[in-house]
């Protein structure tokens, strides 16, 4: 028998009518002989209507109690996804995340699923029972609810598969899949029939969020088999898996992925001395500031030029920062640009072909657009560049590596 893990998000059990929607929708799964877990979320706009409740007594609210507020929003969707799945004629049976004993360390409103007790699910399932999981929340070794972090209905299900080792966990969605970029920049983006996981880290860390990253990371780790979905229309949504799951399609590039709200810093003239890499981003580091592509250059004599990006909010943040080391240490200079935007080409195909780079800035340079900065990895090559220039790199590239929908084209 198939057993299958289904969560559904907080628009897909957003009212009444979608809660029977997706009742209609579980019930037919499990007639049609698979034993089915079902996750949910909160309804859409319920845990930022709690956060905003208690934020209205107290601006940094007790973690505990957080949680004990923010767990209600997926109680009361098990309970009415299971009367609604009761009403259909079809068993199942609603358990809060301690109810199961989803055991998580005591990190209140971030915390990490350390076991899963499976002996309840499991003898359900043999009953012929569906299992209603609320998602997003667990109970800690004392007997406190405890919560995962916003989204984290998606590691719920991923959890709950990976314990109960099914056959698939099948995220719903208000989107039908993972695209090669995001379709309000590129008409013709496509939905991919399937991409890796680590395809997938790359796409979400930058930008193209569709599941919760640590979802991803959690799937990636115990090989879970994942598939995004749309829960308003039926077809085939996007396989996640390992590199020999899904090598059947093996594409050059999988996709585009970029990130408009970035900041690039850089300061000129640093000592060319050990120690001066440590004394630019601990002070970063410790303020909380996260920095993502990081280039050191040698400059004029003796000295090295250090340019780093970090999110756009952060900012003000880090020139302070490397405005008072700049005095301390004597270097030339501090810039600062913060209109500028990566795009990033990401492909397991990469590894093990040449001229991917070359194809890319060819693209760029027919467009007229200037790369500021380059970084690679394995599977990803990244470009920062000026922010105006995002939608046409993004395209310009799209149509370069041909990752379009042929039928689209065709349509139109
Ligand atoms: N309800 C929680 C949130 O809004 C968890 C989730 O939806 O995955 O973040
Ligand atoms: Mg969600």
């Amino acid at each position: 028998m198939t057993l299958l893990v289904q969560k559904f998000g907080g628009t897909s059990v957003g009212s009444i009518e979608r809660i029977q929607a997706v009742a209609s929708r579980v019930a037919e799964s499990r007639r049609a002989g698979n034993q089915v877990v079902v996750v949910v979320s909160a309804m859409s706009g319920v845990t930022n209507k709690l956060v905003e409740m208690a934020n209205a007594i107290q601006a940094r609210p007790d973690n505990r109690e957080m949680d004990v507020l923010l767990s209600t929003g997926e109680q009361t969707t098990i309970a009415l996804l299971s009367m609604a799945l009761l009403a259909l004629g079809c068993p199942a049976r609603s358990y809060t995340g301690s109810q199961v004993r989803i055991l998580t360390d005591d990190a209140h409103s971030n915390a990490r699923i350390l076991d899963i007790d499976q002996d309840k699910v499991r003898q359900d399932l043999d009953s012929g029972k569906v299992v209603v999981i609320a998602g997003f929340q667990g109970v800690t070794a004392d007997g406190d609810i405890s919560t995962l972090g916003r989204g984290g209905s998606d590691t719920t299900a991923v959890a709950m598969a990976a314990a109960l080792h099914a056959d698939e966990c099948q995220i719903f969605t208000d989107v039908d899949g993972v695209y090669t970029t995001d379709p309000r920049v590129v008409e013709n983006a496509r939905r991919l029939d399937s991409v890796t996981f680590e395809e997938m880290l790359e796409m979400s860390s930058l930008g193209a969020k569709v599941l919760q990253i640590r979802s991803v990371e959690f799937a990636s780790k115990y090989n879970v088999p994942l598939r995004v979905l749309s829960s308003f229309e039926d077809g085939p949504g996007t396989f996640i898996g390992s590199e020999d799951e899904t090598m059947m399609e093996m594409p050059l590039i999988s996709g585009i992925a970029f990130t408009r709200d970035e900041a690039k810093l850089s300061i000129l003239g640093v000592p060319d001395i050990p120690g001066m890499a440590h004394r630019v981003f601990g002070p970063i580091s410790e303020a909380g500031i996260e920095v993502d592509v990081i280039l050191q250059n040698i400059g004029n004599d003796q000295t090295n030029d250090i340019t780093f990006t970090v999110q756009r909010k952060d900012t003000a943040k880090a020139s302070e920062i490397l405005e008072v080391l700049a005095k301390e240490i004597k270097a030339e200079a501090v810039q600062v640009d913060d209109k500028v935007a990566k795009v990033s080409l990401v492909g397991v195909g990469m590894r093990s072909h040449a001229g991917i780079a070359s194809r890319m800035f060819e693209a760029l340079a027919k467009e007229s657009i200037n790369i500021q900065l380059i970084t690679t990895s394995e599977i990803k090559i990244s470009i920062v560049i000026e922010e105006k220039y995002l939608e046409l790199a993004v395209r310009a590239l799209h149509d370069a590596f041909e990752l379009g929908n042929a039928d689209a084209n065709a349509k139109q």
